[in-house]
């Protein structure tokens, strides 16, 4: 077992078994064996592929979907961009570059990026280093300054820890991490029921329940009904709450059994669209969509887009700016293609007109 296995068998056996949340949380966010704050996933040479880093397409389209929301809004003062895990910087550096065309949009706003691991935060101060705005990096959403705020998230709300809970014959029972016999993680249930939840479900059922996701969308809608602004969220999930669990560990751009060597995997569920929709309305704020990542793209000119960028480019960036397309918009097997497994969302003041791409 890793160093991080063998602290959290040791907490398991003072404190015993742990929740889901609890053990997704310090898989990803320990402060020294974390996945987040040791390393750098993205890429070819890491574990996964984001869509900013497949194509500056992505980043140029959501650049100037923020102009158009901050129109939209009535260009108000004290603005901020506000980027939640922001990766590599790679689409805060795309969209900032494209927002050029606006430039009483970058004029008016300060970037605030939320980000946990300071070896990202380098990353992101690496990209940025030519940028106009003022730039500050924050722990967490809640040490945002007010103001109305423009935000985007792409690929964040996945990454927040979830809880399973199973239907049993006596009722619903949260899944824990807890040992086995030879010492190793390994998931039990609870010995108690959930006396609050009451859904009807076949026995061997499972719930998710995304409480961090739900409890941060609570915290930031309420700002956005006070201040005003919007906020972008892109990642992939579904658009309705069903039963069934999504828990995935990717290492190396493959799956990976969830328990074995923590933190060194990343630890994601699919975001519940609906359930955000609905902190979101309970908040305050208003949602547009969900919609597909790929109609969202297609609505905000991607194709056009495209054809620009080909018409200055050499055969070989054609047919990556190509393949780029398909891979950000196409139907198809979810392993290749992300049109329709991600969605994206707007959560806004109750007052902002409908944004381009719902
Ligand atoms: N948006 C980027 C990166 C997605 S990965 C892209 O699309 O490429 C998730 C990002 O969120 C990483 O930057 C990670 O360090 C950060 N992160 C994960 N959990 C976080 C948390 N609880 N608070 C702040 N940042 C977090």
């Amino acid at each position: 077992m890793n160093a991080l296995g063998q602290e959290i068998a040791a907490l398991i056996a003072l404190e015993g078994p742990l929740t889901l949340e609890r053990y997704m949380a310090l898989c990803l966010q320990h402060p020294r064996y974390g996945y987040y704050l040791r390393r750098d996933p993205f890429g070819a040479g890491g574990d996964f592929v984001t869509a900013p880093e497949i194509s500056q397409m992505f980043g140029e389209l959501i650049g100037l979907w923020m102009t158009e929301a901050f129109a939209l809004a009535g260009r108000p003062r004290g603005a901020r961009f506000v980027e939640l895990g922001p990766g590599r910087g790679a689409l805060m550096a795309d969209a900032l570059r494209a927002a050029r065309v606006a430039p009483e949009f970058l004029s008016a706003i300060e970037v605030d990026l939320v980000e946990t691991s300071p070896r990202l935060r380098e990353r992101q101060a690496q990209a940025l280093a030519n940028a106009v705005p003022k730039i500050s990096w924050r722990d967490s959403f809640s040490d945002v300054p007010r103001g109305p705020l423009f935000i985007v998230a792409n690929e964040f709300f996945d990454a927040l820890p979830a809880r399973h809970f199973v239907r049993t014959p006596e009722g619903w029972r949260e899944q824990l991490v807890g040992l086995g016999e030879t010492g190793a993680l390994r998931f039990g249930l609870a010995p108690g029921i959930e006396p609050a939840l009451h859904v009807e479900a076949e026995e061997g059922s499972i719930i998710e329940v995304n409480g961090a996701a739900q409890r941060l969308m609570t915290e930031i809608a309420g700002r956005l009904a006070r201040d005003g602004g919007v906020m972008l969220v892109i990642d992939y999930g579904y658009t309705q709450t069903s039963l069934g669990e999504s828990l995935q560990a990717v290492a190396k751009h493959a799956y990976v059994d969830p328990l074995e060597n923590p933190g060194e995997a990343d630890l994601t569920t699919h975001v519940d669209f609906a359930a955000l929709s609905r902190a979101a309305a309970a908040a305050g704020a208003k949602a547009f969509g969900p919609t597909t990542q790929g109609e969202f793209l297609h609505q905000l000119g991607i194709q056009r887009r495209a054809e620009t960028l080909s018409r200055r480019a050499t055969p070989e960036q054609r047919a990556e700016i190509d393949a780029a397309l398909r891979r950000l918009t196409g139907t198809g097997d979810e392993r290749e293609v992300m049109g329709e497994l991600f969605k994206a969302l707007a959560i806004a003041h109750p007052a902002l007109p409908k944004p381009p791409g719902f």
